[in-house]
């Protein structure tokens, strides 16, 4: 049974979230769109977010996979929940589909996402550039990247020179799932993007690029110094830093997020992605867009800007995260009666409607987005 380590306040709308990756910043711009907020987090945590004073509930599990077995108990009351990185890492796909409290996003998205040679088809069905491709061992004629299944942060992640290379240290994986990529050696820029689909407008929330851990570290030994020793880049992920991309640069990023948009009503029935995304690419000397990844959540280099970012302040005038954006997204929709747009369609709601009107819990109107 899980452990409450507050008192509820049941009669206001509730966002929750697994209390890691991003919650923090879900939980703050929920507070500050007047909702009331639960992290669901594990023993070892429970202190910290109790600590902070707009998480109104903590709800502890053992662990993070034990949180469909608080669904029941959650399915009771108002709740909305923000899935973020976690939700993928420490669910299955299954888990995560058959969950049916109220959800924001859209859950058909996942199967796109989650296989990365549908991933694939759907980036390239927009028009965007990726890596080359390499199915068999014996075609690598370039340095690749040999990449696992799953959000894991880049662990076990392998930079393989040649086919001799890849025969020597990564033949130990053909029966795990991974795919093979051309080694792209150039900036890599996270693309922050929310999607409204109450006003069908695209937002650029913010960008980072990440710090990775050792191939971000490398360059501070110089490569004299490093001949002789065997050191193999690994990609696992410690930080982000912001980064502002060059202002010529920012148009094609935009319709990069507007043709995934289109592109994923064909594929993943007509609501397609809406809410937070995240195009992860590396942008070459001749400042061309390769697409590594999407990641069809909020991603945890958005926390960098709990207090809004230069691209949020364009469309803002208050501090603007993506956090908040997803929190003033349900809000709209909660006072314009219109909540089904906002939640995958598996969200069982026992919600009254409100026929317009502004609902108990949630003050002040609703701020219409940007
Ligand atoms: P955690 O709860 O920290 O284990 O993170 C859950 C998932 O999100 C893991 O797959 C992490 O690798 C990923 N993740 C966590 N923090 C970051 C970050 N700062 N940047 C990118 N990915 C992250
Ligand atoms: P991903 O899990 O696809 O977001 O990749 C994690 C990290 O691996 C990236 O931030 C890059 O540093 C590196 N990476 C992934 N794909 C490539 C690629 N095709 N070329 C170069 N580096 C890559």
């Amino acid at each position: 049974m899980p452990r409450k380590s507050s008192a509820q306040l049941p009669e206001l709308y509730t966002i929750a979230t697994l209390g890691s990756h991003s919650a923090l910043q879900i939980l703050k711009g929920a507070k500050d769109e007047g909702f009331h907020t639960l992290a669901v987090t594990t023993p070892q945590n429970e202190s910290l977010y109790a600590s902070f004073g707009f998480v109104d509930e903590v709800m502890v599990i053992p662990r993070y996979s034990d949180f469909p077995k608080v669904e029941k108990e959650l399915n009771k009351r108002k709740i909305v929940l923000v899935p973020h990185g976690s939700f993928v890492a420490y669910l299955s796909l299954e888990q995560h589909k058959a969950m049916s409290t109220p959800y924001f996003g859209n859950k058909a998205v996942l199967d796109w996402e989650a296989d990365r040679m549908r991933q694939r088809e759907w980036l390239l069905k927009a028009g965007l550039k990726m890596p080359r491709q390499f199915t068999k061992a014996s075609e690598i004629d370039r340095p690749v990247i040999v990449k696992l299944y799953g959000a894991q942060g880049g662990r076990g992640y392998l930079f393989v020179k040649n086919a001799d290379d890849f025969h020597r240290r990564a033949s130990h994986l053909v029966e795990q799932k991974y795919i093979m990529q051309e080694y792209v050696i150039g900036v890599p820029v996270y693309m922050h993007y929310f999607y409204s689909p109450l006003t069908g407008k695209l937002e650029i929330m913010s960008m980072d690029r990440r710090y990775e851990s050792n191939v971000d570290s490398l360059g501070r030994i110089p490569s004299a110094s490093q001949e002789g020793w065997d050191i193999q880049p690994s990609y696992v992920v410690i930080g982000n830093q912001p980064i502002s991309l060059r202002e010529s640069l920012l148009a094609e990023a935009f319709h990069m997020g507007e043709a995934v948009v289109r592109v994923s009503r064909e594929l993943c029935g007509d609501r397609g992605l809406f809410g937070a995304f995240c195009l992860e690419t590396i942008v070459t000397p001749e400042a061309e867009f390769y697409l590594m990844e999407i990641s069809a959540r909020i991603v945890a280099g958005t926390n960098l800007f709990i207090d809004g970012s230069p691209y949020s302040y364009l469309n803002y005038t208050e501090p603007m995260s993506t956090g908040r954006r997803i929190a003033r997204e349900i809000k709209n929709a909660l006072l314009s009666n219109s909540l089904s747009l906002v939640l995958d369609q598996s969200s069982k709601t026992t919600f009254e409607e409100s026929n317009g009107k502004p609902l108990a819990g949630i003050p002040g109107p609703g701020v219409p987005a940007n």
